[in-house]
């Protein structure tokens, strides 16, 4: 088995933009609340006193939108200040990012993935549900302002949905011409939007390399991340392009990683709750840290392959869950 160092942390299950993808229009979403939240001081306990323990190294913060949670940036600087934290990260939309790109990066935050699935502005607030004012030129001023502070080399990720954005596979790729900026196209899943999936709107990273290569060429890149992604460039290109496949190919063999929620769930695998423990409730139970240990090493042995495109999960989302109370 991988040696599995990786925590992704969901901070928050709240979002203020609801991506097709990700959260469907219609979707009822009941938040969790305030209460039922993991807070930061129990997160930091679980940190030190389980997962550090345990070998975990690298942490990701994500949601919902966490840069929605109050005293993030506390948290990141306490976080960032852990001897054994080798790698910290966070996964955001951008939208805050204009006012918290700096504070972030002064709280010891170095590693920052933005999502962004247009440079359109009509076709970018399509995407993310908004039906009021348009939010692409804030988002887009917060990428600027990201890699202004330093967040570089900057993570775009893109999820390409056919008849939505596919028309802009290539301008999305032509970023990394210019820029030291790593443009990652994810496979669409079944999360959230089964809907959508059953209308072909996934496309397979397969299809999209032969675009890119067809216009710009495409070279297989010498610098891999630590992730699942594939990763090329556009010869001459400063940045890099990456493709992370997990509906066309498998890459459960090479996962590092498991999942914590805003509200204390653990899973092995975004598709898998099998013994899901809850450690919220355990650390209000008064259950021992010692205890905890125990039960993630088991947790961790529950890892599988699984195909994520044979799997059945639910027609609401992973048993009636989205990507965003997930934590993506
Ligand atoms: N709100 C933040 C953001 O959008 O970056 C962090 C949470 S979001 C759930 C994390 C990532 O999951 C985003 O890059 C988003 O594009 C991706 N995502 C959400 N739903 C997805 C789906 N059904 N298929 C593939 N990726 C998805
Ligand atoms: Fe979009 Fe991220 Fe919010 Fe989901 S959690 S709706 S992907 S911004």
């Amino acid at each position: 088995m991988n040696k599995i160092d990786y925590l992704r942390i969901s901070l928050i299950d709240r979002c203020n933009f609801r991506c097709h993808y990700c959260v469907p229009e219609g979707t009822k979403l009941d938040y969790i609340l305030q209460q039922q939240l993991l807070s930061y001081e129990e997160l930091l306990t679980l940190l030190k006193e389980v997962f550090i323990p345990l070998g975990f190294t690298k942490f990701r913060l994500t949601g919902g939108e966490p840069l929605l949670r109050p005293g993030i940036i506390d948290f990141v600087r306490e976080v960032a200040a852990l001897p054994q934290c080798s790698d910290l990260a966070m996964t955001t939309n951008g939208f805050l990012l204009d006012k918290l790109a700096s504070p972030l990066f002064d709280a010891g935050l170095r590693r920052i993935n933005i999502s962004l699935d247009s440079l359109n502005p009509e076709i970018f607030d399509k995407m993310i549900g908004n039906g009021g004012k348009s939010r692409w030129q804030q988002t887009w001023q917060g990428i600027q302002t990201a890699y202004e502070v330093g967040f570089n080399p900057l993570k775009l990720n893109v999820v390409i949905l056919r008849g939505l954005n596919d028309s802009e596979i290539l301008d999305l790729a032509a970023l990394t011409i210019e820029r030291n900026w790593h443009v990652r196209f994810i496979e669409f899943m079944p999360i959230g939007n089964n809907k959508l999936f059953d209308e072909c709107a996934w496309i397979p990273s397969a299809e999209l390399r032969q675009n890119i290569s067809q216009k710009f060429g495409l070279i297989e890149s010498s610098i891999k991340g630590n992730g699942p992604a594939d990763v090329f460039k556009i010869p001459g290109a400063k940045g890099t392009l990456g493709f992370i496949s997990q509906m066309s190919e498998c890459f459960c063999d090479k996962c590092n990683r498991i999942r914590l929620s805003a509200d204390g769930w653990l899973r092995p695998c975004l598709l898998n709750e099998t013994g899901e423990i809850n450690l919220k409730d355990a650390l209000r139970n008064g259950v021992d840290c010692d205890r905890l240990k125990e039960q993630v090493r088991n947790l961790l042995l529950l890892k599988e392959e699984i195909n994520f495109k044979e799997r059945d999960m639910g027609t609401d989302g992973v048993y009636g869950r989205t990507m965003s109370q997930i934590g993506g």
